[in-house]
């Protein structure tokens, strides 16, 4: 073996997309497929290509977490998982305490099969429950209703998962009228009627996910994006920007009431249940990504794989892009990704770590936001502070060259 060989230092973060859905969600922009299921067995041929095909160039690699996402993971048989679980021990190492999380959705699964996940040391889940509101679900196109999120949550710790985190979106559509119409207060706003989800809506939610008992929650406001069924056909009264900010800030009000620490601008968790996963993203920590659409950062080169199904299967071993991320944009990522975790920058870790001391090279711009109350610097971290998190889009693009 090389020296360089000995130095290089491997990532131990590794994302594995699965394509696949029961169906298309209204506001999905994910690169996922609802009627594409015989293409599931080639795929995972070709995702064990990819893994064998990389993993040869990297050895002793130690894998601290592993995140199944999607697409719906849990749409696949177990059997997948098994064979790719066995490749993965043969191709690398899994650390005997690594967080391994898988994306699951509402009533997608049996006690069973997540018994059989947790066989495989899978040992956290993510679930996309996204509303106990069965009206809002339907409107979203969600497969499920809340009944199947709670079900799904209880058989999940009946399984042995001990790791439960849900996803949940604000700022949802509803038929126009449909709330106006039950004629009581708990559906208006300010005495008018309304088609879009109350806050009063949303903290009932709120009030469910924390009786469920998980210790971690992922909170999204709604965004139509391109591509969507909602781009094409969009709702009526989506809540505007200023309503989004005032159920987000009464969001974290209500979730640090209850013991959830609000440790990255759309995420909660109860004190040692931060995912590990995405703290490695927003640390600006290489990982390997593989599978369709699948991003991957190596060797201080980004890159990602083919959006195209077929294309993906017929040769996975081939990157559509790859960028050596230069030192100013290392520098910038760095910034706006660390700014999404609520303790923020730690201005001496980021001089050791890039060799450049954040206050000189972007004194204007920090200057700027720290006079505005946007940013402070508290016991060595620089971080935004609750109304800069509002306007956090626009700082993030500030900081970019
Ligand atoms: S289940 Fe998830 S990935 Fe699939 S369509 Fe819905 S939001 Fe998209």
């Amino acid at each position: 073996m090389q020296k360089s060989e000995f130095l290089r230092i491997t990532p131990d973060n590794l994302y594995i997309h699965i394509p696949f859905c029961k169906s298309k969600c209204h506001y999905c922009n994910f690169i996922s497929f609802a009627n594409k299921n015989e293409f599931i067995e080639p795929y995972f041929a070709a995702l064990k290509k990819e893994l064998e095909h990389y993993f040869k160039n990297y050895t002793g690699v130690k894998l601290e977490t592993i995140y199944i996402g999607g697409g719906t993971p849990s749409v696949v048989d177990f059997a997948f998982y098994k064979d790719i679980f066995k490749l993965l021990a043969d191709l690398t190492e899994i650390s005997k305490n690594a967080e391994i999380t898988m994306e699951i959705n509402p009533g997608a699964v049996n006690f069973n099969y997540l018994k059989n996940l947790r066989s495989l040391g899978i040992n956290r889940l993510s679930i996309g429950v996204q509303s106990f509101d069965d009206r809002l679900l339907k409107i979203i196109n969600r497969a499920h209703s809340a009944k199947d999120a709670v079900e799904t949550v209880k058989i999940a710790k009946k399984a042995g998962f001990e790791n439960i985190s849900i996803d949940l979106i604000y700022g949802l559509p509803c038929e126009a009228g449909a709330y106006a119409q039950k004629g009581n207060d708990e559906f208006s706003l300010q005495g008018r009627a309304h088609s879009f989800q109350t806050s009063e809506n949303w903290e009932e939610s709120l009030k469910q996910a924390l009786s469920l008992d998980i210790n971690h929650i992922s909170t999204y406001g709604l965004k139509i994006e391109e591509n969507t069924e909602f781009s094409v056909n969009p709702p009526e009264n989506i809540p505007d920007d200023e309503l989004q900010s005032q159920i987000y800030l009464k969001t974290i009000e209500i979730l640090e009431k209850n013991n959830f620490n609000h440790y990255e601008i759309s995420n909660f968790c109860k004190s040692g249940f931060e995912s590990r996963h995405n703290k490695a993203y927003w640390q600006n920590k290489e990982y390997f990504g593989f599978g369709l659409a699948a991003h991957g950062y190596l060797e201080g080169t980004r890159y990602s794989n083919t959006e195209n199904l077929e294309k993906y299967i017929i040769n996975p071993i081939e990157r559509a892009f790859e960028n050596k991320v230069s030192e100013t944009a290392k520098l910038e990522e760095a910034i706006f990704l660390g700014l999404r975790l609520t303790n923020g920058i730690n201005s001496q870790e980021f001089k050791i770590k890039y060799g450049v001391d954040i206050f000189q090279q972007y004194s204007k711009i920090i200057g700027k936001y720290l006079n505005y109350d946007l940013m402070v610097y508290e016991n060595g971290n620089l971080k935004l502070t609750k109304n800069g998190i509002l306007l956090s889009n626009s700082i993030f693009a500030d900081f970019l060259e």
